[in-house]
């Protein structure tokens, strides 16, 4: 039986700064793996060096977000809503923004897709959006009850094939401890964690889970030139150079080289581990 993996995420990005090292590595064990992004990504910053992408940057993201999901080895959905920005940012307010999709709809795309590639694991962002983004926090909102819904013949009935259920539905999330490490490095810096990220408007401190509550560890050292390369590949978003430049880039291959997930359905108890997402 062929596995097949469908993540929901929010940004053309995600899928390759996200867990990208999960995707390259089941595409290269022969699972396929779908990756499905919800919004354009037209609100999002400009690297420098490309003030004049800002014009057409849904366009310029769109070609971005193909090559690097075929580096990743995956197969590319949109759900074609409009970027919303990061809290109080203006774009939120556009009647078309993601997060201000009718609810039932939004969840019915998602519901299109389960039942349309029947995959057995379902992966989106986790309930905090990462670090806050609400159109992160609205794809865990929409992707939750698509989860369900997608197996109930009294929900949705006449959108997709038959209904299907899958048997896994994952939320990307950080450990706490990595935060606590990155916030250090940060420090080590001369930067406030309190205010980073490009707009300063980012609180490493209140990023991330206990480690109890991180069910899932995915090893990507093997492909780990292939996240950087899918990530390189965002280059209007600085192609995914992130805190970790201050570190050798062995160490992080060897050490850093981990994505992380809370383990939504089935339930599993606190503490509870495991390695592959299929097993
Ligand atoms: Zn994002």
């Amino acid at each position: 039986m062929t596995k097949r993996l469908l993540a929901v995420l929010a940004h053309p990005d995600d899928e390759s700064f996200g867990p990208g090292g999960t995707f390259a590595r089941y595409a290269a064990e022969g699972v396929d793996v779908h990756i499905a992004i919800a919004t354009d990504g037209a609100a999002g910053s400009v690297a420098s060096g490309y003030e004049e992408a800002r014009e057409k940057l849904a366009e310029v993201r769109a070609g971005e977000l193909e090559t690097a999901v075929s580096v990743l080895g995956a197969t590319l959905h949109t759900l074609g809503y409009r970027d919303s920005g990061y809290i109080n940012d203006p774009a939120n307010q556009h009647p078309e923004a993601f997060i201000n999709a009718d609810e039932y709809e939004a969840i019915g795309r998602v519901v299109r897709l389960i039942r349309e590639i029947q995959p057995q694991v379902v992966v989106t962002h986790d309930e905090t959006g990462n670090y806050f983004h609400p159109d992160h926090i609205f794809c865990w909102k929409i992707t939750t009850p698509a989860f369900h819904a997608a197996g109930d013949p009294t929900q949705y009935p006449d959108i997709g094939p038959a209904p299907y259920q899958p048997q896994r539905l994952y939320y990307t999330a950080f450990p706490n401890t990595m935060i606590k490490f990155y916030t250090f490095l940060m420090r080590l810096r001369g930067q406030d964690p309190r205010h980073a990220g490009r707009n300063k408007d980012i609180d490493f401190t209140r990023l991330g889970f206990p480690r109890n509550k991180i069910h899932a560890v995915i090893d990507y050292r093997d492909y780990w030139d292939v996240k950087r390369e899918a990530s390189a590949k965002h280059a209007s978003q600085g192609g995914g150079t992130g805190n970790s430049r201050a570190l050798p880039e062995w160490f992080q291959r060897r050490f850093l080289a981990r994505e992380t997930y809370i383990r939504a359905v089935p339930p599993v108890p606190d503490g509870f581990r495991e390695t592959d997402l299929f097993e």
